[in-house]
């Protein structure tokens, strides 16, 4: 899919379009929603963001991607080479950002946590015992699932961390979605 959207730039974004999008899916976010960016990336949305970065750089960048640029600019909307890539996030609030961007894109609830909140790469299972020396005793000795980032090199497991960040998705989604 993401081929022949680099084909034709301006195709324009259906939610028929995008029912396959989520883990496959790509998305560049424009400066202004870091915090968006990473929330999306907590639920397993591939998503670039970088704080500084100049409009043509980002589209340029996104289109050779084959990604989905998410901004909140109007201008750079506007844009002739964003094309059908562009995707205006409406609100200025991170739960009415995320509700549309959900509504639009469907989420995958296997891909939650799945990906480098920092780096934005998926995440490797590693075997408990490669992981000792590398978190808490508690956490050690209470957790059996581990999973670590080939880029940096960050471990994550399940815990309270995750328990906190399911229950603000829930509660800004509405419900129980994870
Ligand atoms: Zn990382």
């Amino acid at each position: 899919m993401n081929k022949e959207l680099r084909k034709n730039d301006n195709v324009g974004w259906k939610r028929g379009d995008v029912r396959l999008v989520c883990c496959g899916g790509r998305f560049f976010a424009d400066a202004m929603l870091g915090k968006l960016a990473r929330w999306m990336r907590v639920m397993g949305y591939d998503v670039l963001y970088e704080r500084y970065i100049e409009d043509r750089d980002l589209v340029e960048r996104a289109l050779k991607d084959g990604r989905v640029i998410l901004t909140r600019d109007t201008l750079l909307m506007k844009r002739r080479k964003v094309g059908g890539m562009g995707f205006f996030i409406e609100a200025d609030t991170l739960p009415h950002q995320l509700r549309q961007v959900v509504h639009s894109f469907p989420i995958d609830r296997k891909c939650l946590l799945t990906r480098c909140l920092i780096c934005n790469i998926p995440l490797e299972s590693v075997t408990k015992v490669l992981v000792y020396e590398e978190v808490p005793r508690y956490v050690y000795n209470t957790q059996e699932e581990f999973t670590r980032c080939p880029a940096c090199r960050r471990v994550y497991w399940r815990g309270t961390h995750r328990e906190g960040m399911v229950k603000t998705l829930n509660s800004i989604l509405g419900g129980t979605v994870y």
